[in-house]
């Protein structure tokens, strides 16, 4: 293998972005991801400005034997934008958002955030499906399906993905759609970073500006019957209703009256896409169950986009485990009342988010996202700032996450698993697996991009 820090200085010359190692200062800030249990030193970070940066990263780590880490957002929980000893390339100086309000597209590069993105479709009342957090990257959360409040009207992101321009491991760049290298483009559309750094992905757009939106919140020892409601009721509604439950503990922020500041709750937070007008009669059975908190109202979507961005900046310690649920029996239900009561830290939380309505009309093999007759995505997420309160997270998510396991479909959503094995993995593609492995042996044969949840090459 060639030293890594000998060859930099010929990289950083044919480089137009920024190349930093070990030595340099900003390095531990390069090196940094969103959760901040993940401590690795790569050699190099290299801050791509284009696709001929990326290029020649990826050349230049292929030559050197070292592990090739692509990042978007950094907000992989595993930490799969970063590695020790590896080149990052980093996408993050690629964050241009061009749109075509007429076509109703996106073009977007790999490296932007979802804030970049809905800000600038928010300016022509367009939007496409993204996570609730505006921070996240396009590339990781699109790569591996990507679901939020726009889902069950709209489908997942990779339903709203027209094209992907893509460096592949050989350092081609080829552009993959429905017409051209559409096995990639299969794969691409829930098989994560495993196929080429995605330099930039067209999305279709959709008419959504301002959104009835916002949470309602009871105590959590109503978790049983509210959640009992919540999973009988929100299926049979409409596509134009949205709401993910949450168990949570109240943040003292302004938005929540002092008397629930730091009480643990159970909550739903809304986003409803039909007529103002036919809100209340939508939201009606909500207001039913009697919440002690009702913060529903009209907001700008990336408002309601960015509503969570304070609670999780950058720098947490964070543990998370993920499942798919077809229904919530009441034995699950139980297990979600008792882990409720136990959460470890105030940031620590558990989300149920909807993925029925259009994500269950596209065919499970039409894409790589294999669960499309699944009607909840779980994630258990323990978070706090405390590096001394890892073990204490960490024990809590495996904990009520191994107790809803049995009642799950058996896989979890790619983006919500920690680096939990090759079982896990082929768990979340079920019978799309094989396909993968083929298109991976067709596109990354050597396995470059393997610092993922990986798809390893067929043989
Ligand atoms: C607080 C929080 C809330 C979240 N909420 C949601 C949610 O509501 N809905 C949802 O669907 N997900 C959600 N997620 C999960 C999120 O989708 C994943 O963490 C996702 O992988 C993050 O993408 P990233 O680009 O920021 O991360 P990174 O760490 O940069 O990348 C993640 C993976 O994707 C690969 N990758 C990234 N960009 C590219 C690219 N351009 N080309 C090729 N490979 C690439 C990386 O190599 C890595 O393997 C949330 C995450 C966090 C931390």
């Amino acid at each position: 293998m060639t030293s890594l820090t000998e060859n930099a200085v010929e990289l950083r010359g044919r480089l137009s972005g920024e190349l930093i190692g070990a030595s340099d200062p900003g390095y531990d800030q390069a090196r940094a991801v969103f959760n901040a249990m993940i401590d690795r030193r790569p050699d190099l970070v290299a801050r791509c400005t284009c696709v001929s940066d990326v290029q020649q990263a990826l050349e230049w780590g292929r030559a050197a034997g070292a592990p090739v880490v692509v990042r978007g957002g950094g907000h992989s929980a595993p930490g799969f934008g970063t590695a020790d000893g590896g080149i990052v390339i980093d996408l993050s100086p690629m964050q241009s958002v061009e749109v075509d309000p007429d076509r109703r597209t996106a073009r977007v590069q790999g490296g932007a955030t979802w804030g970049t993105v809905d800000t600038a479709t928010h300016a022509h009342g367009l939007a496409t499906p993204a996570g609730i957090i505006s921070t996240t990257g396009v590339g990781g959360l699109t790569l591996g399906g990507g679901h939020g409040y726009l889902s069950r009207k709209y489908g997942l992101t990779i339903d709203n993905l027209v094209e992907a321009e893509v460096v592949l491991a050989d350092g081609r760049v080829v552009t993959a759609s429905e017409s051209a290298h559409p096995d990639l483009f299969w794969a691409l559309r829930g098989g994560g970073g495993n196929f080429g750094v995605v330099t930039s992905f067209t999305y279709r757009l959709h008419p959504v500006r301002n959104v009835i939106c916002g949470p309602t919140a009871w105590p959590v020892s109503e978790t049983k019957n509210v959640l009992s409601w919540y999973r009988d009721f929100l299926p049979a509604q409409d596509d134009d209703l949205y709401g993910f439950f949450a168990i949570m503990t109240v943040p003292p922020a302004d938005a929540f009256p002092e008397a629930f500041h730091l009480h643990k709750a159970c909550a739903v937070v809304w986003c409803y896409l039909g007529d103002p007008a036919d809100a209340d009669e939508a939201l009606a059975p909500v207001r039913a169950m009697q919440p002690a908190f009702d913060g529903i109202g009209q907001a700008p979507y990336p408002a309601l986009q960015s509503s969570f961005d304070p609670l999780y900046p950058p720098g947490l310690q964070s543990y998370w485990r993920g499942d798919f649920f077809g229904a919530i029996p009441d034995a699950a239900v139980d297990a979600h009342a008792h882990f409720a009561e136990q959460m470890p830290t105030m940031l620590s939380t558990m989300h149920l988010y909807p993925v029925d309505g259009a994500v269950n009309r596209v065919p499970s093999d039409a894409t790589a996202w294999a669960y499309r007759d699944v009607t909840y995505s779980q994630v258990v997420l323990g978070a706090d700032p405390d590096p001394a309160n890892a073990d204490a997270i960490k024990k809590w998510a495996i904990d009520y996450s191994d107790a809803t396991h049995p009642h799950s479909a058996g896989g979890g959503y790619v983006n919500f698993m920690m680096d939990e094995g090759q079982e896990r993995v082929q768990a979340t593609y079920r019978d799309n697996y094989a396909r993968l492995a083929r298109v991976k042996a067709e596109y990354d044969p050597s396995n470059v991009f393997h610092v993922n949840q990986n798809i390893r090459p067929a043989t």
